[in-house]
């Protein structure tokens, strides 16, 4: 194929640079990604080659025009093989991600082009920069430092060695989950077995089971945590322990597509690899570039939280146990929480979902708030089209009519889909190149049967806000420099936007805008709204307990140093959360180890942690919108300018400084889980 056939050659031509997805078959990716790695390294060359002494202008620059192809092709390929993946998509990340591992170290290990920016970086202060160059150059300086940039010839060669096996190794947990995911959904012969789930859900179940040439059944697909939605409905426990016993053996079962293996072989790489770079553990080495700095700190934070939370869902157990007459197991926690919820607060869940149909909740809800707040406007734009028929687009503009960029929403769950939501930048904001921007939401919704609505959980509802807040991030990027674009922040922060955005959900101007049910147009009833409001700290033992086990769960997994040799995942597992109190078996952890995939191929590895983290910011935040008057074009306009528009261009809580006007206070948060 040559170049000119392939449509990641060039920016594409249509509105906001949108990938010409109509265009892109499945064999340009490779070409592509072949071009793109050769490409990228004749720019870095063309800069380490110079003979004159490195300055910004002749180094971060070019730089940071640098792979520009490369850029193209791989956020259309990972939203693909994310979002759409097929055999061959699945094969050909297997086969890419170890040339990426080796492209990256190529470059991040490169000794003439960090002895370049390191020129710079001693010169730092007499160099006459702006605030957002002098941090473009701290942050080539601490990222190449860390990847081990100053290392010896003979330890670069090593460290690619991990690098290489590591991204094997990771890709492998995730195609092993999907797959085993995939073969344990659970099949229902009697629909009677479904009693107590909506019409949607019971033809969302036989539809699923017809996908897979099991007409007249009943297929229940796993998700991503350890709890099932469905679980809270489900009325026979047989069923409930069934799908528990199913989402807990996943990556477990022995066979093809156990993860045990890979689990002790990635950590010990971790561990491995961390002390290549001069750190006792992985979690060291990670936390070092994270606003937390290091393990310690994390481990106070969690530490802090733990107790609490374990002791209040213990009393919320007691109250679960109450009700239902019985022991509490793991799959019967989620049903009789309902059951107590209607019984102490009186809010049944299931009665708000006519009340959440999905597309109101989208323009009403999601749209609103924004609009509210930032001022834009959304205009459906069905001349243009995603990687997928289900994928819309839309068009975002200020308030005066200028631009923001794209929208992409693609909301139903489907095999070839990984479990989850969140969010992918197609084209990334920058001036320097000039770059527009366009993001995706994905999420996992069950596709009802053809002419029936979509109606959302409450949770869904959630989680439509919370990636919106993401693309909101990406959206509202106006950095110079394309390393700092939307989204690329620290781990440990980049949740706090889309956690912020998750605050209008149950606002009261926004709820009346959205809430009213679908076939009748009534609102929704405002007790109901009242009941929900009340029963909001209800549960959040359990729900900080599950987290808090995985958060810690990952931090052990790499604190364990190159010399330690763990053989046992399930030993190990058990006693790290003993450790911590967290080993309530009727409180499973929200992803056992072989499941775990943030933590094993998702990115998130010792940073699990970052969603809490980020959330003292969050509940922080919260409360300034509640000081200032809420939802007000003054208050979105700030934060936008501030916090969302500064992307990675600053220290992020130098920009929270910023905005709030002094550092993040922990007690919000402990109010919110009722941990105080
Ligand atoms: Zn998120």
């Amino acid at each position: 194929m040559t170049n000119s056939e392939n449509p990641f050659s060039e920016p594409s031509k249509l509105p906001f640079e949108l990938p010409p997805f109509a265009e892109i078959i499945d064999e340009h990716y490779l070409p592509a990604f072949e071009q793109g790695f050769k490409e990228h390294l004749a720019e870095v060359q063309n800069i380490t080659s110079r003979r004159d002494m490195p300055s910004f202008e002749n180094t971060l620059v070019p730089l940071e025009q640098s792979g520009q192809t490369l850029t193209r092709v791989a956020r259309v390929f990972y939203n693909k093989s994310s979002a759409d993946s097929n055999d061959f998509t699945n094969e050909l990340e297997e086969q890419i991600a170890p040339m990426m591992a080796a492209h990256e170290d190529a470059i991040k290990l490169d000794s003439q082009l960090y002895w370049r920016i390191k020129t710079i970086y001693d010169q730092l202060d007499d160099l006459g920069l702006n605030a957002e160059q002098r941090y473009l150059v701290e942050r080539y300086y601490t990222e190449m430092t860390l990847a081990g940039a100053g290392l010896s010839d003979e330890q670069k060669e090593q460290l690619k060695e991990f690098n290489r096996e590591l991204s094997v190794l990771t890709t492998k947990f995730e195609k092993n989950l999907l797959a085993d995911t995939n073969d344990l959904a659970v099949v229902i012969d009697d629909v009677a077995d479904l009693d107590g789930l909506g019409a949607g859900e019971i033809s969302a179940a036989a539809e699923a089971a017809k996908e897979r040439g099991l007409d007249g059944k009943y297929l229940v697909t796993l998700v991503l945590p350890t709890g099932h939605p469905w679980l809270s409905d489900l009325t026979k426990a047989d069923v409930r322990e069934r799908i528990m016993t199913a989402s807990r053996s996943r990556g477990s079962r022995g066979g093809e597509y156990d993860n045990s293996e890979l689990v002790l072989q990635i950590t010990k790489l971790r561990a491995e690899r961390a002390k290549l770079l001069g750190f006792d553990t992985h979690a060291g080495f990670v936390t070092a570039d994270e606003t937390a700095k290091n393990p310690e700190a994390v481990a106070t934070m969690l530490g802090r939280l733990a107790p609490p939370a374990a002791r209040n869902a213990k009393s919320e157990q007691k109250d679960l146990e109450e009700i239902a007459g019985h022991e509490i197991k793991s799959w019967d926690w989620a049903y009789f929480t309902e059951k107590v919820r209607t019984a102490k607060y009186d809010v049944d869940t299931a009665a708000m979902r006519p009340y959440f149909e999905a597309e109101k909740v989208l323009q009403d809800g999601v749209f609103f708030a924004a609009n509210q707040l930032y001022g834009i406007q959304f205009k459906e734009r069905k001349d243009l089209i995603g990687y997928h028929p289900d994928v819309r687009v839309f068009e975002v503009s200020n308030e005066d009519g200028s631009a923001v960029g794209l929208f992409l929403y693609d909301l139903y769950t489907r095999d070839s889909k990984r479990g989850g939501a969140w969010m992918n930048e197609l084209v990334a904001q920058s001036y320097l190149l000039e770059s527009p921007v366009v993001v995706v939401n994905n999420h996992n919704v069950p596709k009802p049967a053809a002419g029936e609505p979509t109606l959302l959980t409450y949770d869904e509802v959630n989680t439509l806000f919370h990636e919106f807040g993401h693309a909101l991030h990406g959206l509202f990027a106006r950095v110079t420099y394309p390393k700092f674009t939307g989204t690329s922040v620290f781990r440990d922060f980049v949740e706090f936007p889309s956690q912020v955005n998750e605050m209008w959900m149950l606002w009261p101007e926004v709820l009346a805008n959205y809430a009213v049910h679908y076939q009748t147009g009534e609102p929704m009833p405002k007790e109901l709204v009242e009941k929900l409001e009340a029963s909001r700290a209800f549960n959040e033992g359990f729900k900080t307990s599950e987290y808090l086990a995985a958060a810690l769960l990952d931090q052990a997994w790499h604190s364990i140093t190159s010399e330690d040799s763990v053989t046992d995942v399930v030993k190990f597992e058990a006693e790290a959360l003993a450790k911590v109190g967290l080993d309530n078996p009727a409180v499973p952890t929200r992803y056992s180890s072989t499941y775990f995939a943030h933590t094993f191929s998702g990115g998130y590895d010792a940073g699990y942690y970052s969603y809490i983290w980020s959330e003292v910011l969050d509940a922080d935040t919260v409360e300034w919108f509640k000081e200032n008057g809420g939802l007000t074009r003054a208050n979105g306009d700030r934060f936008r300018e501030k916090l969302l528009g500064v992307g990675g261009s600053k220290d992020p809580l130098e920009a929270y400084r910023d905005f709030r006007g002094r550092d993040a206070v922990i007690e919000p948060l402990l109010k919110r889980r009722g941990l105080e």
